[in-house]
């Protein structure tokens, strides 16, 4: 696959108001305890199950001889926030370990995802040993507290200076006509919810909901942006990506579908794709196409259009097509879902040993 956005924890030290998820915030004591639990209980059940190669086909980069280029994937490990004690060492390092025991050094790209306030040059080392190839340096936004406007400026400058002494390099600009994505890295890039990105509306999820912060309308179609449904099922190809949660629970995008689509702790992560291809649902979210998801259902456009009004928790009227989405998942995906599930489950029990 392109890539994979594996969240490895809820835990963070940080509980942001425009997050896309109310479970990502500090955890104390047993709850503390039930999280890491949690992650390092199908860690390891969920990278055996991820494809057997991260090398992907890119049509839109041709070989001399005009076939697609061969290109190395990315997992993206995230949380929360992995570099806080104990996710670090418990978890993720272990994550790390289990990513290149299975792919190989080159074999994949890991990325990571981190607010970089608790990077220090020993865990950079650390990080850097275990062949991570970029640092994604997320939170520089004005959401974060402590990092609006210029105050990020002083965490930048540090990190960048830690980054480079390290040797590494910030993401190339796209006018340097560098294709990073085929280089060995490691580099580094900062990002954050800024209203120019293509989260900078903020998705209609978690705290962003529940605090009425989401800008979208029914012409963001978040589905078909980065992070979105669209491709998901083209595994093998260009821009395929899907997401996956400390449980195993996977979903064809980061925003999330109501109900996962399946759960890569318990069976391969290509099965359940594999599975799902040619189903006119799933079909349509892999077009990046939400309000077509219906249609073999009794679901017209206009039904699906209705279906992604609401309002927010502060009154306002709101429209974007996930809530849709959401409304489909609830009554109708459940068990076309287990369904699917419980097929693949007696193909594997009817495989001989
Ligand atoms: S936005 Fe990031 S740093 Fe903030 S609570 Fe969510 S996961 Fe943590
Ligand atoms: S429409 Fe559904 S599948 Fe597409 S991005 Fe929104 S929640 Fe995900």
């Amino acid at each position: 696959m392109e890539s994979i956005y594996y969240v490895l924890t809820w835990a963070c030290h940080r509980r942001c108001k425009h997050c896309y998820d109310t479970r990502f915030r500090p955890y104390v004591r047993d709850a503390l305890e039930d999280v890491l639990v949690e992650s390092d209980t199908h860690f390891e059940r969920v990278i055996a199950n991820l494809p057997s190669t991260m090398i992907y086909q890119d049509p839109k980069n041709l070989t001399p001889e005009g076939k697609p280029e061969e290109r190395i994937g990315r997992i993206i490990l995230a949380g929360g926030e992995v570099l806080i004690d104990p996710v670090r060492e418990r978890i993720f390092y272990p994550a790390l370990d289990a990513l290149n025991a299975k792919y190989g050094k080159g074999g994949v790209n890991i990325s990571i995802q981190t607010t970089g306030d608790l990077v220090t040059p020993k865990i950079l080392d650390e990080m850097l040993e275990r062949n991570v190839w970029m640092i994604a340096i997320a939170g520089m936004d004005d959401f974060h507290v402590g990092m609006e406007g210029d105050k990020r400026l002083p965490l930048m400058e540090k990190l960048t200076d830690m980054f480079d002494t390290a040797g590494m390099q910030p993401v190339p600009e796209a006018s340097t006509g560098r294709d990073y994505l085929t280089e060995k890295g490691p580099f580094y890039f900062f990002f954050g919810a800024q209203p120019d990105q293509w989260i900078g509306e903020l998705w209609p999820r978690g705290r962003a909901w529940e605090n009425s912060l989401t800008k979208a309308d029914m012409n963001t179609n978040f589905c078909a942006r980065h992070s979105g449904g669209r491709n998901f099922l083209n595994h093998g190809m260009a821009g395929s990506e899907v997401a996956i949660e400390p449980d195993g629970s996977v979903f064809p995008c980061c925003l999330k579908t109501k109900v996962p689509i399946g759960n890569v702790a318990e069976e391969p992560l290509i099965d359940i794709l594999e599975s799902l291809k040619g189903h006119p649902v799933f079909e349509a979210l892999n077009e990046g196409a939400p309000d077509r998801m219906g249609l073999s259902q009794g679901w017209s456009e206009e039904k699906f259009h209705q279906a992604s009004h609401t309002e927010l928790p502060n009154g306002t009227p709101f429209a974007n097509l996930c809530i849709g989405c959401d409304k489909f998942h609830e009554e109708v995906m459940e068990p076309v879902i287990r369904d699917l599930t419980k097929k693949r489950r007696m193909a594997r029990a009817s495989q001989p040993i």
